[in-house]
Formats: C-alpha cells, sequence, structure tokens
C-alpha cells in the first residue's frame, strides 16, 4: 500500500503525516489490518526496538471527586461501586510502589482524584515522592493530580518528580460533551505548565467515548503540537454507574487502527497503552505490542487489570523485553532535547486526570471542562457512525479493583 510506505518513511524520519494519511490509517479494512500493523511495527522498532516499558498505578487517593467527567467512576455522583479512600501516607504509597517495581516496572505513577490539588496535597505529594525515592533507587515518578496552579509544578519538581500526567482526553471540539466543570484550555494550560517547569510531560486520550475519526486525529494532532514524552492511549472502561457506561463502541480491530495512528503522528514518543486494554483488545494485546511500548501493570485506579504474571508473560511470549532500569526509554535525539525535546519534527508545532478508561491518568482518562460548546453539538453517541458501534458489551470483563492501595489486600503486580 502507497500509504503505509509514505507513513513508514515518516515515521522513520519524524515527519508529521497528513490529517489525510491519519484518517485513512482509521479507514483501513480488516483485510489490511495486519500490514497496518506491521507497518507501525517498524517505526516502533526503529525508535524503541523490542523494549516494553512498564508503569505502577498508586491510586493516592480515589473517588469523592467534585468534577464531572463522564468517563470516570471518580466523578461527582457516580454510582460505581469503587473504593473511596482519601490520601494514602507516604509510606503506604510507598509499599503499594513497591509492590510494582518488583514486577518490573520502572516507573510508578502517583494519581489523585479531584479538580486539581491545593498546595497542602502538594506537600503531602511531595513528601510521598521523596519517601518512594529513598526506599526505591533508580525509580522514575510522575504525578496525576489533576490542573496545576501557577508554582505547583515547579514544587513538585523540586520534591523529585520527574514527570506529570495531565490528559487531552478528547478533541477540543467535543471536550464539552465529556465534561462540563472545567475545559479543554485548562487541560493545555497544566501541560505547558508542567513542561515549563522541567517535568517530562506525559498526556494522551481516552477513545470510544463516541467520538469520530475527525476527533480522535484532532487530539492526537493537538497532542504532537503540545510535544509529550509520552502518550498514554486509553478505551473507555464503560464502568456501570458512570454516564458513558452504554458506549461499548470498540473493537480489538479499532483499537489497533487507533494504536497504529499514534504511532505514525507521534513516531518517536513512549506510546503506552493505558486503561482498557483487556477489555477491549482482548487476546489482541499481543499484536498491540508492535504499536506501543509502554504498558501499565496489574491493576487500574479503580478496575482490575490482568494478573501481574500475565502480563510479563504476554510481553516474553510476543518476543518483547522489558526495559529495565538501567536502559533509557526515549530515543537520544529527544533526550539530548531536553524534556519534551519533540514529537517528532515540530511541523506544528491533561490530570491526566482520571480515567479508567484511562491513565495516563485515571481510568477514564480526564479531567477538565469546556462547557460552551456543550448544548451545541448532538450528543456524543449519536454522532458515531454506525460501523464503529458493532461491538458487544463485555460488561463480565470489567472488575472493580478490590485489593492494593486503598485495602489490606496484597496489590497485583
Ligand atoms: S477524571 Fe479526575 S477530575 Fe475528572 S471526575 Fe475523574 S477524578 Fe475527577
Amino acid at each position: 500500500m502507497d500509504l503505509l510506505n509514505t507513513l513508514v518513511d515518516k515515521g522513520l524520519r519524524r515527519e508529521l503525516p497528513t490529517r489525510e494519511e491519519a484518517l485513512a490509517v482509521l479507514a483501513t479494512s480488516d483485510d489490511e489490518l495486519l500490514d497496518v500493523v506491521a507497518a507501525a511495527g517498524k517505526v516502533r522498532r526503529q525508535w524503541f526496538g523490542r523494549r516494553v516499558k512498564l508503569n505502577y498505578l498508586v491510586n493516592l487517593k480515589s473517588g469523592l471527586c467534585p468534577e464531572d467527567c463522564s468517563y470516570c467512576s471518580q466523578r461527582l455522583g457516580s454510582k460505581a461501586g469503587i473504593l473511596k479512600y482519601t490520601w494514602l501516607k507516604p509510606d503506604q504509597a510507598s509499599e503499594a510502589a513497591a509492590a510494582g517495581l518488583a514486577g518490573g516496572a520502572k516507573r510508578v505513577c502517583l494519581v489523585a482524584s479531584g479538580r486539581g490539588p491545593t498546595d497542602r496535597d502538594v506537600d503531602r505529594v511531595s513528601d510521598t515522592i521523596k519517601t518512594i525515592k529513598d526506599q526505591n533507587e533508580g525509580v522514575e515518578v510522575c504525578a496525576c493530580l489533576g490542573l496545576l496552579s501557577d508554582g505547583q509544578a515547579e514544587r513538585l519538581r523540586e520534591a523529585g518528580a520527574d514527570a506529570y500526567n495531565h490528559n487531552l482526553n478528547t478533541s477540543e471540539s467535543t471536550y464539552g460533551d465529556i465534561t462540563t466543570t472545567h475545559t479543554y484550555a485548562d487541560r493545555v494550560d497544566t501541560v505547558q505548565k508542567a513542561h515549563a517547569a522541567g517535568l517530562s510531560a506525559c498526556s494522551g486520550l481516552i477513545a470510544g467515548m463516541g467520538e469520530s475519526d475527525e476527533d480522535l486525529v484532532d487530539v492526537v494532532y493537538s497532542l504532537r503540537a503540545l510535544d509529550p514524552d509520552s502518550v498514554p492511549v486509553n478505551f473507555l472502561i464503560p464502568v456501570e454507574g458512570t454516564p458513558l457506561a452504554k458506549e461499548w463502541n470498540l473493537t480489538p480491530q479499532r483499537c489497533l487502527r487507533i494504536l497504529a495512528m499514534v504511532r505514525f503522528v507521534c513516531p518517536d514518543v513512549e506510546v503506552r497503552i493505558a486503561g482498557g486494554r483487556e477489555v477491549h483488545l482482548r487476546t489482541m494485546q499481543p499484536l498491540a505490542l508492535h504499536l506501543a511500548n509502554s504498558i501499565f501493570l496489574g491493576d487500574y485506579l479503580t478496575t482490575e487489570g490482568q494478573a501481574g504474571k500475565a502480563d510479563l508473560e504476554m510481553i516474553a511470549d510476543a518476543g518483547f523485553e522489558v526495559e529495565g532500569t538501567g536502559q533509557v526509554t526515549l530515543p537520544e535525539h529527544r533526550v539530548t532535547a531536553g524534556t519534551g525535546g519533540g514529537c517528532g519534527s515540530h511541523a506544528e508545532a491533561g490530570c491526566g486526570s482520571h480515567a479508567d478508561a484511562g491513565y495516563g491518568s485515571h481510568e477514564g482518562g480526564g479531567c477538565g471542562p469546556c462547557g460552551s460548546a456543550a448544548d451545541e453539538q448532538a450528543p456524543a453517541a449519536a454522532r458515531v457512525p454506525e460501523v464503529v458501534r458493532a461491538s458487544e458489551a463485555r460488561t463480565d470483563l470489567v472488575a472493580v479493583r478490590r485489593r492494593g492501595a486503598g485495602t489490606d489486600l496484597a496489590p497485583n503486580a
């Protein structure tokens, strides 16, 4: 296919594909799917070899959020039966982190529900970061605390944080359909604050919320312009008790096309499969390792993942290797360029939040408002093409997390 040859050439040169090329990846047929995976896999191997970086989530504070992100089981008024607890103490968080690190993770992602941290919260998390770093040599720590105020990113950096996650989640034009208590612009601002403070920026998306192909391409191009070092791709986990509980829009094939498109648009960036990997990729998870170079080990913020041991076996069986603490994740040109370093060639130019659809952040994905367009657009589900809405609900694959942080049971790692 000329399209795939062109995309491979551009990916190897870190050149931005056209929007039409990105859309064409999402429109490929099932007959072409293995060719798409093979092509994006060449780009992945060029910049990341066969390494898979493992990340481990520690939910520092769960539920009881005043924001209304539709995908999130921790949102205001959520009826989801998730664990709810206030801040873990530094030693409790460090204990949970140690389990993930013992399982092979090199990055710990410290996540807290909420619109954003108070200065006191930043103090608490700073103590937690120091405790984890003191007790675990070489660990990378990413904080994901929602929208940041001036000076907070700098304080987290001083405390030893390596990265900050805040996802854009979806396109600017549909943001108001998903969340009304904060805006897309708020999210962009927080990613820029993290970047400016010298933190490695992590920002991604949630697919499966009723968005169109154009929306997906929009958000991925916006991410490229923001130039994060890592892009978590969440696949919505439609948790019962949330407004998006009936949004079962994804098939394994669509997930693979989305990951391939992200890889082509952000060729040299850590692309992480986040929430929804087990639920939506199912038996196709190993194929997705040819596209993404990073996953979460074990459980997500409020839902369970497959056993950490199964993650490790899958990586080995698929012919990949877990990235060690002595190995540098990003290609040299991004490391030498400093934090950020560039998502490709810069041709044009978060809370993470919380998504269990995705973290990058927190399960579903996001944290932020954009009220103005909300009344003008059709409901998200109405905008989804019929062909995309072909998957069946797999509620049997969604289990609320009942172990690890916030419980007396051992974490899954
Ligand atoms: S994504 Fe974050 S800000 Fe939004 S409802 Fe969930 S915990 Fe709150």
